[in-house]
């Protein structure tokens, strides 16, 4: 047990009775960890932490039940999803209760361009639903087949999609949350509009979602390609030029250099020795007015799958993303990433400074996405650690040249890619956590302001 050792444990689990509770070590220990090891900071941090147990509600009257039983014996409590998050999101700092959603993975309704689900649906299963009815997710993470809806907007910013619809915190990509409180007596609060910033990427610091309501896009057939280029900043500008094609409709556009793509094992044949790549997703009907671009930029097309062909095998987006990180670890565990978005430039002129500047220790990967009506290359780049100093060193040049790092070597929320304190959420978690229970040591403004904001 590694909350305080005054937890009467097998009274508070009878007062959970008809609920799922897990207790094996082994369990437990695989619950509280998600995917924290990309970072070799945090692997260090991290490594040790277990929740006390688990729970797995199926309904939003059994979630009210485990927080009003997480209020009256004071032990945390911290939401998990499919547990894919890379900054120890979901990872218990103090032990105690962790929430398992993923019983929860009902679809309530599917309209023209909007949806309403529980929080533990898989974005891919949801997805195929939606679909049936010529809707799908405007945009998912590369975790696309495992990870949960609820995890997402928990702890996600964007991905596949965003180059279109921009990211998950922008006004009208969530539409409405229920969510469960860890007051003396817990209750639901629905919250609409702007107001579900108050919840939205703050880690379930600050409420349970049960229920959330989502936006959809027009679901295309969409081919996927990978297109191959002698020079890096080709390949680049190719993609912003197809980023900034209005009129062709897209749902992925990301650039990798030289070495990376020796990474892809599953895509070896297609991704000829020294070259840079692009991989794409791109409405079938969008493919004519494509191959002109790409003969502008002397790309050369190696894949070309129709959509119904794509549906069937490998899924080229689980290569974007943070997938690539996935991948270069699993050859070479010594490499780490970074997350960054330069800033907006016709020239890409400090993604090329960057290139030169750190040579083969940070290798660049591009993916473009739609942030306030404009086109920005946000950057996963890969990165050969040596120390903790020499990353820190890396992330400051970057941001003394413009370049915004949201740094995925911290679990703190504020430090990663927010940097402010977001009062909102602060003030929001002081009337529905007023015990600070919920994940606790995730968020700097609570041990910081707790006591002087009213
Ligand atoms: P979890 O990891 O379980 O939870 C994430 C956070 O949300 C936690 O803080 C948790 O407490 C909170 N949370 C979960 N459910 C709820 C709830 N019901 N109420 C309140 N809080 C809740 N992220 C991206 O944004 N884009 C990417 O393209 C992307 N690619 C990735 C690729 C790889 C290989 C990996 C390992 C991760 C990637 N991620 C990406 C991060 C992660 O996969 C996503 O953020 C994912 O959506 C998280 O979903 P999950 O169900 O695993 O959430």
């Amino acid at each position: 047990m590694t909350t305080k050792p005054s937890i009467d444990w097998d009274a508070l689990t009878s007062e959970l009775e008809g609920i799922e509770v897990i207790t094996e070590p082994t369990q437990i220990a695989k619950l509280s960890l998600d995917y924290y090891h990309f970072s070799p900071v945090l692997q260090g941090q991290l490594a040790d932490k277990r929740g006390d147990l688990v729970v797995r509600p199926s309904s939003e009257e059994e979630v009210l039940r485990v927080a009003a039983v997480c209020v009256k014996y004071q032990v945390p409590l911290t939401v998990r999803g499919a547990g894919t998050g890379n900054y120890g999101q979901c990872i218990p700092l103090k032990g105690g209760v962790i929430l398992d959603t993923t019983k929860m993975n009902g679809i309530r309704w599917i309209k023209p361009g909007l949806a309403c689900v529980e929080p533990g649906v898989k974005l891919a299963a949801f997805d195929k639903k939606a679909r049936e009815t010529g809707w799908e997710l405007r945009m998912a993470p590369s975790t696309y087949r495992t990870a949960t809806i609820g995890g997402f907007i928990g702890g996600g910013s964007g991905g596949i999609g965003s180059i279109t619809y921009g990211q998950l915190r922008d006004c009208g990509n969530l539409q409405a949350v229920r969510v469960v409180t860890m007051e003396d007596q817990p209750r639901v609060i629905q919250l609409r509009g702007n107001d579900v910033q108050k919840v939205n990427h703050a880690y379930g610091t600050n409420g349970i979602i049960t229920e959330l309501e989502i936006p959809l896009g027009p679901a295309y057939p969409w081919a996927e390609l990978i297109v191959v280029f002698d020079d890096f900043m080709t390949a680049a500008k190719f993609g912003q030029s197809l980023s900034y094609a209005d009129g062709l409709i897209k749902k992925l556009v990301s650039i990798h250099a030289w070495p990376i793509p020796s990474y892809f094992a599953a895509l070896k044949s297609y991704l000829p020795e020294g070259k840079h790549c692009a991989l794409l997703m791109i409405a079938e009907s969008s493919l004519e007015p494509l191959q002109d671009l790409i003969e502008e930029y002397s790309g050369q097309v190696t894949y070309n799958k129709t959509a119904q062909e794509a549906g069937k095998g490998t899924l080229l987006a689980e290569f974007t993303w943070n997938h690539t990180t996935l991948h270069v670890r699993s050859v070479d565990p010594t490499l780490t990433y970074l997350q960054s978005l330069f800033p907006v430039d016709k020239n890409l002129t400090l993604v090329e400074q960057m290139c030169q500047h750190f040579g083969d220790e940070v290798i660049m990967h591009l993916e473009f996405l739609r942030l306030g009506g404009e086109i920005m290359p946000a950057a996963l780049q890969i990165v050969r650690y040596t120390t903790e100093e020499r990353l820190n060193e890396i992330i400051s040049y970057h941001e003394a040249n413009g370049v915004m790092v949201a740094n995925p070597h911290t679990y703190i929320l504020e430090d990663g890619g927010m940097k402010t304190v977001d009062l909102e959420q602060f003030k929001f978690k002081k009337m529905v956590d007023p015990y600070g229970l919920l994940n606790p040591g995730k968020m700097r403004a609570w041990q910081e302001l707790k006591n002087s904001h009213g």
